[in-house]
């Protein structure tokens, strides 16, 4: 069955190198060295061009392409408590005359506990504590406690009555991304947000539960400190100068003020919340006094009553936080393995930029693993294999930042990829713990499931147990956060999303996502000791690669698809009849149903006949005297292979989502106030949400239209 090509490699000779040789020796190797350089986007050209050169070696051609964009970089930064006292004036020596004074009762550290344990911890570089497109500024103001400072949340506060204009936010991470929190918090009229990580989100594992804080544990370190993006990324990631082209030098700027937050704000440890959190005791309502979505504080026992303020008149804040705003390069490393037809690509990815000196899960372990996946494609090429489709490796920059280095080269690459690229499979942590997780476009699901069954887990409690079926099973939607969303949402590319991560248990340590204590030390001693989650990790992620490329029929699943999309049509009429929807209202979706039926009956008929013909490739011995039988199932499968490939693009709106027209995908989009988290038909979400049935309509006839132009494209 070599008439598709000749090649020196049959495939389970190639899964077989693939699944045994990424190692966990050698992965601890390139952990060691990535956690001790130099990250931060723009400032990495060091690890850039090592990782060139071990791509090289491994028998990669390889080359650096970079990109000038406009970011910042830490100054300086302050945050103290200032009280007033009232002292007599004594230069005019009037008795009944004073003047305010204020006093500072607490200066916040604003700098991570160097650990005689943790070398990362104590490198000379280690990198401040800000955020990301912060904005630079100097206010003095009261503050309020804002929970998680989302939307809901911020409608609480004004249902109470709780005075937001004029003051400064304090924040707790989670739930949502951080710049949003900035973003919501500005347009209220605040002046300045401070966030603090809240051991009370960090599951079963804390001081409070008599455990040990790190090193000495798996609690959070009190000094911990969070940093990262407060860009507002659901306008557009990527450089926020160049929206939906590359930057390249000498190309046109865009104004940026509508992109990032024009209020400074700045990321502390609970260790500098406390006293903050202390001194609001006693002030405004109490948090539990509001909805469940406000129980969640960890402090308690640390005497904070979490009261929400504002701090009474005397009681200020003065946040401080000084960037500096630069245009210049980064550095995305490129690998390629041509294949043997040219218009089918396969991209890998992972971003190697990191807000810290360590780094080792995020992004490291992904970064570590990259290396043996492309050291073991590298092995299966020595042995003359060709693949049948090109395979593209990339470690991006800017990630951090704003997912920069990835965006802008999909955006200067978006002709070629259009019309080549079939899949993008990205990594960032690799393991950061034992749980695999997964976010995947539908017609990748199948693909990775299968691709996880034959990888065994480092956590076996019955012998054989693969990474699928260790697994939860959960596959989520693709929401934003990482390196996909240009695949995803800008280019109409199938992605996924996947690695090892932690959970909330009793057995899970905590992990200091974006700080010092993301460490090498941090990995070694919790995260992943053995380092065979970084191996496994690699050994998905190259199964998942060779399957794509080497598959003669591609491995997608279009019926996945259509099972998506009715389930998401009842969780848009679901969210309807929540927002007060009548029956009647609810046929504005029935032009949804009927083209998903449409499509549901030409995506099952297109995943059997791809079955079918890839069963003929394998089985159906066709005579050598018969040569035009074998030329007809080439091309059959070359035309199953395009449908495929084109499927996903057939979701593409041009003109995008109302206010986000970067965003282009009308069933995929980060949640408009959420980030990270996924919505699915955002068009209509914001709709229901916004309150506007034209809206809601809009969105249905978009949606059905490109639905129906799916079936079409499948059954033509
Ligand atoms: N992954 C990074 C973060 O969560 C970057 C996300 C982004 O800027 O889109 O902070
Ligand atoms: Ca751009
Ligand atoms: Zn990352
Ligand atoms: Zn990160």
């Amino acid at each position: 069955n070599g008439w598709l090509r000749k090649t020196a490699l049959e495939y389970e000779e190639l899964q077989s190198i693939l699944l045994n040789t990424p190692d966990a020796e050698q992965a601890r190797e390139w952990s060691s060295y990535y956690t001790s350089g130099p990250h931060l986007a723009g400032k990495n050209l060091s690890q850039a061009l090592w990782t060139k050169e071990k791509w090289q070696d491994f028998g990669i051609e390889s080359l650096i392409i970079d990109y000038d964009v406009y970011i910042n970089y830490p100054k300086s930064h302050r945050l103290a408590l200032l009280e007033k006292t009232k002292k007599a004036d004594r230069i005019l020596g009037s008795p009944a005359a004073t003047v305010d004074e204020w006093k500072v009762t607490y200066e916040a550290r604003l700098e991570e506990d160097v650990l005689d344990e943790d070398a990362s911890s104590q490198l000379a570089d280690r990198i401040p504590t800000f955020h990301g497109y912060s904005a630079s500024g100097n206010v003095t103001a009261p503050y309020v406690f804002v929970n998680y400072g989302t939307c809901d949340d911020f409608v609480d506060l004004q249902v109470a009555g709780v005075e937001l204009e004029g003051k400064i936010a304090l924040a707790k991470y989670g739930d949502i991304f951080r710049g949003l929190k900035v973003k919501r918090a500005q347009e209220l009229g605040m002046v300045g947000v401070v966030m603090y990580s809240d051991p009370g989100d960090d599951g079963e594992v804390t001081e409070k539960n008599g455990y040990a804080a790190y090193p000495d544990g798996p609690a959070r370190q009190p000094s911990s400190v969070q940093r990262g993006s407060v860009l507002f990324l659901s306008f557009a990631p990527g450089d926020p100068t160049t929206p939906g082209y590359p930057s390249k030098p000498g190309v046109p700027r865009q104004a940026v003020d509508h992109a990032m937050p024009q209020i400074p704000s700045l990321p502390i440890s609970y260790q500098d919340a406390l006293p903050l959190l202390q001194a609001l005791n006693g002030h405004g309502p109490k948090a539990s006094t509001f909805n469940r979505f406000w129980q969640r504080g960890g402090l308690d026992y640390k005497g904070v009553q979490y009261n929400i303020g504002p701090s009474p008149d005397g009681l200020v804040l003065n946040l401080v936080n000084e960037q500096e705003y630069v245009t210049t390069p980064i550095y995305n490393v490129i690998g390629i393995i041509n294949g043997t037809i040219p218009d089918e690509v396969v991209v890998l990815g992972n971003h190697r930029d990191a807000w810290i000196a360590g780094g080792a899960g995020d992004p490291n372990s992904g970064s570590a693993a990259f290396n043996e996946v492309i050291r073991s494609f590298g092995l299966a090429l020595q042995t003359g294999w060709k693949p049948m489709r090109t395979i593209v490796f990339a470690s991006w920059d800017g990630e951090e930042h704003g997912l920069i280095g990835s965006t802008e080269w999909v955006e200067e690459y978006l002709p070629w990829l259009s019309s080549s690229a079939v899949a993008y499979l990205n990594v960032d942590v690799g393991t950061n713990g034992p749980h695999f997780k997964l976010s995947a476009a539908p017609l990748l699901s199948h693909v990775v499931e299968e691709a996880a069954k034959l990888v065994s887990s480092p956590n076996q409690t019955t012998h054989g147990q693969s990474v699928y079926t260790v697994w939860d099973k959960h596959i989520s939607t693709m929401g934003s956060g990482s390196d996909f969303t240009a695949f995803q949402d800008f280019a109409g590319i199938p992605s996924i999303d996947m690695g090892f991560g932690f959970g909330t248990g009793p057995k899970d340590a905590v992990y200091h996502y974006h700080s010092n204590y993301d460490s090498f030390g941090w990995m070694e001693r919790f995260g992943d000791p053995s380092f065979q989650y970084h191996a496994t990790i690699a050994k998905v992620w190259a199964l998942v690669a060779a399957r794509l490329v080497e598959t003669p029929v591609l491995q997608l699943n279009a019926t996945e698809y259509s099972v998506g999309l009715e389930r998401y049509i009842e969780s848009v009429k679901q969210k309807s009849r929540d927002a007060g929807y009548k029956a009647d209202q609810e046929a504005i979706f029935d032009a949804l149903d009927k083209s998903v039926q449409r499509f549901r009956f030409a995506s099952t008929i297109h995943d059997a006949v791809a079955a079918q013909l890839l069963y003929d490739y394998y089985n159906n011995d066709i005579p050598w005297w018969k040569p035009w039988e074998k030329v007809k199932l080439y091309l059959a499968i070359r035309t199953v292979n395009t449908k495929y490939k084109f499927l996903e693009r057939k979701f593409l709106y041009p003109a995008g989502l109302d206010g986000r027209p970067w965003f282009k995908h009308v069933v995929f989009a980060p949640g408009k106030w959420t980030g990270y988290a996924g919505a699915t038909f955002p068009g209509i979400v914001e709709g229901i949400d916004e309150d506007k049935e034209e809206l809601v309509r809009k969105w249905v006839a978009i949606i059905a239209g490109a639905i129906d132009g799916a079936a079409d494209w499948l059954e033509e």
